[in-house]
């Protein structure tokens, strides 16, 4: 497996998604989810160019930033996030990808506040519901928004999805639309505040050139760059 090819390889395919989709390129940013991943992988992996990384775990995020293994990258979470672990990715998370009830939220703010800071936050959306994920329901995403935008110390910049893994091609396309449909309504509702709403999180490996059709501004991508990973039972 050659690192820098694969991250060229996905750059490519999603410029070319996004000129498919009569969008610009650059409106779609690479998020490489780095979770299994060692010092020295990440590290060579912003060799090869990638400016964003996705972390699923908090104590492999811990890790690595201990080890200033993102430097020259800015690492986002995008696992799911418990209230008691909030202490250890506010302040370190440019984005938090996975807030998806009042309780997180109102963590993430008062962690935001004792530091000084805004933290920038998604809305992670639960479209397809299925029981085992994190998410909210659609139908509670306008009340979440609205507390996300009363709360002073966290910036709300836009949403989140996972649908569910499919093997058969285009089967998640119903889904990114729909949560382009809720992005663009949600957008409009506040449009007269200081949040800037520019970002869509959606799309994997499998799917995300139909993410990028459907207008994702940045895709979650593992497996097209570092290979397959380790399945998770075999994981500590
Ligand atoms: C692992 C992970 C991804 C990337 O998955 P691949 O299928 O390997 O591209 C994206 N989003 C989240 C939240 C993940 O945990």
């Amino acid at each position: 497996m050659d690192l820098s090819q694969n991250v060229r390889a996905v750059q490519e395919q999603i410029a070319a998604a996004a000129r498919a989709a009569g969008r610009d390129p650059a409106q779609v940013t690479l998020c490489a989810a780095t979770k299994v991943q060692t010092d020295d992988t990440i590290r060579a992996a912003i060799a090869a160019g990638i400016r964003v990384c996705g972390e699923n775990r908090v104590q492999e995020l811990t890790a690595h930033w201990t080890a200033g293994a993102y430097a020259g990258a800015e690492v986002h979470f995008i696992g799911h996030l418990q209230t008691n672990k909030v202490r250890q990715v506010v302040g370190r998370a440019a984005l938090i990808h996975s807030v998806d009830s009042e309780r997180l939220l109102r963590a993430i703010d008062g962690q935001a506040e004792k530091l000084g800071i805004v933290q920038d936050i998604l809305l992670e959306v639960n479209i397809a519901r299925e029981e085992s994920k994190g998410g909210c329901r659609p139908e509670d995403l306008p009340a979440l928004a609205q507390l996300a935008l009363g709360a002073p110390h966290i910036r709300l910049r836009g949403l989140m999805a996972i649908p569910p893994i499919s093997s058969i091609s285009g089967a998640n396309r119903k889904y990114f639309s729909e949560m382009r449909n809720l992005f663009v309504d949600i957008t409009k509702k506040m449009s007269d505040n200081q949040s800037i709403m520019d970002c869509l999180s959606m799309g994997m490996s499998a799917d995300f050139e139909d993410a990028i059709a459907e207008g994702a501004t940045l895709v979650r991508v593992g497996t097209a760059l570092f290979g397959p990973r380790p399945p998770l039972g075999t994981l500590r």
